[in-house]
């Protein structure tokens, strides 16, 4: 632990080596970053991203998630200011998944934590990157360490050579899920660029202004789904806006422009409070299988005063064609699902109109009323919907409903395998193909069928390996390894004799 001055002239203690945050020390760096002055950023957090059961990071770091948004974004530069575990974790998994593009990286130590000189190295940071040929805007992020010691990026300037200056806090006792920490900087990112659009002109699309009124995507989605909504849209009147988070600065100003937003992904909550302050109202749930696309288009056509025959003529293009590819492609089985994604309750329904036997739907993510319509439909069939799902949650569904295929994280994932049961990774598997309209019906039925008929290649499996590789067996090994029980139980005789003679100690 190290000590620092907060703002308002307190020490504070601050866990200053690495390995704590989502392992260890959640209520000491969460009281360190009240004391610090952090405390305005998580109460907002705790309003925005509501924590339950599921209120500490059981997946990747949250940070990922807006590192991400911000390594695919066009002329956007990152850097990270965190412990050299975490930073190396991060980029580690950034260029896993192809990020091809520099994390930048300001380290520190206990020393430059506690006297404040971090800051000054990333102001030196910022200062030096800040060329406005090269770049639109800069996110700067501070990890656990840097947001519980209360390095005040908010002090950093807005703006440097044209180059706008973002500063976000996205510690993991903060920020529950990597899906939220998308909104941090999506939230962020909004925030300033409705202050731009407030001051006068901004920058147009790249293709122009819409012609026509826009609906902007709220959520990252598979790339087809937008060329359906449109098809969606089109008889209405009506566009896809650009799909937040953006892929560029300008998008920002095109998706505020937007006529409606549609919150396909419900857990953008920062996002959605930018648009409603920008005057634009939100629709929720998202046009999945028969019921939700005919419930979206409703809703969308609405919101935007289309008129009754145009919603109609929408429906009439899309419905129809939806039921026949429900029906040409069904999915056979009783399946549990759980995701980190937000989209995990749009996935079921879409099972679910396919003819699947869905009996409990589990998501990392809090509950909004954006995706009340989606759970009240699942509800109404007695499927068990559970929001901030622990990975406990997941796989007591699992062993109470005895699926023929779980779809979930790679954990649960790995459970359902040793226990023979087919399984698809969520993330991978599920959320990379078209959900919506048309093209949305029917895209899971090959996989999902497909993974449901290896069930006696499972089987076989598991008959074939019996308990090699289980246990203290696991990995390979040159010899066989020797199980020694009375190691074990010798140090637990050990750990008992302390904990009496510390018992005793204390009563002294
Ligand atoms: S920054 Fe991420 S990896 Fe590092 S301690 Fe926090 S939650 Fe864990």
């Amino acid at each position: 632990m190290a000590s620092i001055n907060t703002p308002n002239g307190t020490a504070a203690s601050v866990p200053s080596g690495d390995g704590v945050g989502c392992h260890a020390g959640k209520d000491a760096l969460v009281a360190a970053a009240n004391a610090a002055g952090k405390s305005e950023v998580l109460d907002r957090y705790a309003a925005d991203y509501p924590q339950g059961p599921h209120d500490q990071p059981q997946s990747m770091c949250p940070a990922f998630g807006s590192l991400r948004v911000g390594l695919r974004m066009r002329r956007t530069a990152t850097i990270l200011s965190g412990s050299a575990c975490c930073v190396y974790g991060l980029t580690f998994t950034s260029h896993f998944y192809g990020a091809r593009r520099t994390v930048g990286y300001v380290p520190f130590n206990s020393e430059t934590l506690v006297t404040g000189k971090l800051f000054e190295d990333i102001r030196d940071a910022v200062f030096g990157m800040a060329d406005p040929a090269l770049y639109d805007a800069i996110v700067i992020t501070n990890l656990c360490v840097p947001t519980a010691s209360g390095v005040p990026l908010q002090l950093l300037p807005r703006e440097i050579n044209g180059v706008r200056i973002i500063g976000i806090d996205v510690p993991g006792f903060g920020v529950p899920t990597h899906a939220e920490a998308k909104d941090v900087i999506s939230g962020a990112m909004l925030n300033y660029a409705r202050l731009e659009a407030e001051q006068g002109p901004v920058q147009a699309p790249r293709t122009g202004r819409a012609q026509r009124p826009t609906v902007a995507l709220l959520g990252e989605m598979f790339p087809a789904d937008p060329v359906g909504i449109q098809r969606m849209l089109d008889p209405m009147g009506l566009s896809p806006g650009p799909t937040v988070p953006t892929r560029e600065w300008r998008e920002l100003y095109a998706a505020l422009d937007c006529a409606v937003v549609a919150a396909i992904h419900p857990f953008y909550t920062a996002s959605i409070r930018e648009f409603e302050t920008a005057g634009r109202s939100i629709v929720g749930s998202a046009p999945v299988g028969y019921d939700g696309t005919e419930a979206w288009i409703e809703a969308i056509g609405k919101a935007c005063n289309v008129s009754r025959s145009a919603i109609d003529t929408a429906k009439a293009q899309q419905l129809p064609a939806i039921k026949a590819a429900l029906a040409a492609k069904p999915v056979k089985g009783r399946i549990t699902l759980s995701g980190y994604e937000g989209s995990e309750l749009l996935v079921a329904r879409l099972l679910v109109e396919s003819g699947a036997d869905v009996r409990y739907v589990g998501t990392a993510c809090p509950r909004t009323r954006w995706s009340d319509p989606d759970r009240e439909w699942l509800e109404a069939r007695g499927i068990h919907v559970t929001y901030r799902a622990s990975l406990e949650n997941d796989l007591a569904a699992m062993r109470e409903f005895k699926p023929d295929l779980v779809i979930g994280t790679t954990p649960v994932v790995q459970k359902a395998k040793e226990l023979s049961i087919p399984a698809l990774y969520f993330t991978n598997l599920i959320s990379a193909r078209p959900l919506f309209g048309v093209m949305g019906a029917g895209s899971l039925a090959q996989v999902v069928n497909g993974a449901i008929a290896g069930k006696s290649r499972m089987d076989e499996m598991s008959a074939f390996f019996g308990d090699v590789g289980t246990g203290d067996k696991t990995g390979v090994w040159q010899e066989e390894p020797e199980d020694h029980p009375e190691f074990r139980a010798a140090y637990a005789k050990k750990l008992e004799k302390l904990a009496k003679s510390k018992a005793i100690e204390e009563a002294v």
